[in-house]
């Protein structure tokens, strides 16, 4: 099924059978290890549908085909949709080819359109990781499971836990909407060309908080409180909230030492139940609505 009518399946047999090179502004940066495809595929239920992200010369698709029920593959490279399309013209209805850029593809109507389980995978274009991350995460109530490749560092950084180094607001984001686990590790060797970092692959699985309202006032909260790393998460917050007349200092280290929390605690020290908790201690006293949503700049 995945045998190219020119001989061989890697990357760059791929292309250059159809003169093409990889393109660095799309961060092709194709895998070159077929287990590494099929340990990402191994962790996917077989029933599922799956959505992946950057479909790029079928490493991954291949085998997804061969695990999962059907495949939709979006690919930003219109000659990469047409290498996919002809590689995997076995595969019939089994896998849909979308070109199509995934920062504006609507990503949630296709995860509608199917039913459960529903999978997102994907080696990603690492300069959208975080772009291609809101875009899923916001759409969490309508897969159940994702597989990522991304970058070593990023996913040290979704990982980590309050208090060390790599802790940061991508850390307490990702938590709002999902669990987040290592998986395996990908050295640079295992891709054509050879990219200057190593990768990671992580697993998401999405956490239904029980939280009715939207996020919109806790994610500002996040933003606001690690805008600065080295002040404290009052000065953080009063420099966000530029000058407003409430809440005041007081109001905020009271938001702090009534959830038990130290009033000069920094950002990186509180895990999000603690943003939880100050967040909800903040909105039941009214005192924050108003000035977040005129300075919220998203
Ligand atoms: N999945 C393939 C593999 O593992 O070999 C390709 C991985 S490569 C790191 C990322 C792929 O995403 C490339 O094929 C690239 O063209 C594609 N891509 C980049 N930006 C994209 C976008 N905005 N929307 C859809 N695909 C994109």
């Amino acid at each position: 099924m995945q045998g190219s009518a020119n001989g061989g399946t890697s990357p760059k047999q791929l292309l250059q059978a159809r003169h093409l090179r990889p393109r660095k502004r799309f961060g092709q940066n194709f895998l070159t290890d077929p287990h590494v495809a099929a340990r990402i595929a191994a962790a996917i239920p077989p029933e599922s549908y799956v959505f992946e992200i950057g479909g790029g010369t079928g490493a991954l698709t291949a085998a997804l085909i061969d695990r999962v029920a059907s495949v939709t593959a979006i690919e930003i490279d219109r000659d990469l949709c047409i290498l996919l399309a002809e590689r995997f013209a076995a595969a019939g209805d089994r896998l849909r080819v979308v070109s199509g850029d995934v920062l504006t593809f609507d990503i949630e109507a296709d995860l509608r359109a199917h039913t459960a389980p529903r999978a997102i995978a994907g080696n990603l274009p690492y300069y959208i990781t975080t772009p291609i991350l809101e875009r899923i995460l916001a759409a969490a109530d309508l897969w159940e499971t994702a597989i990522l490749m991304v970058q070593r560092e990023y996913a040290r950084r979704l990982l980590a836990q309050p208090g060390s180094a790599d802790y940061g607001s991508l850390s307490v984001f990702a938590a709002l909407f999902a669990r987040a686990e290592k998986l395996f590790e990908v050295g640079a060797g295992g891709f054509y060309p050879m990219p200057e970092v190593s990768s990671t692959v992580i697993r998401l699985t999405p956490m239904h908080s029980g939280r009715d309202r939207d996020p919109g006032f806790l994610l500002w909260l996040i933003r606001a409180a690690f805008a600065h790393r080295r002040k404290t998460f009052v000065n953080s917050l009063l420099a966000a909230l530029r000058g407003a007349e409430h809440p005041t200092r007081k109001d905020l280290e009271s938001a702090l030492t009534c959830n038990g929390l130290d009033p000069n605690v920094r950002a990186e020290r509180l895990a999000l139940a603690d943003f939880e908790r100050v967040a909800d201690t903040l909105e039941a006293q009214g005192l924050m609505e108003r000035q977040w949503t005129t300075r919220s700049t998203r």
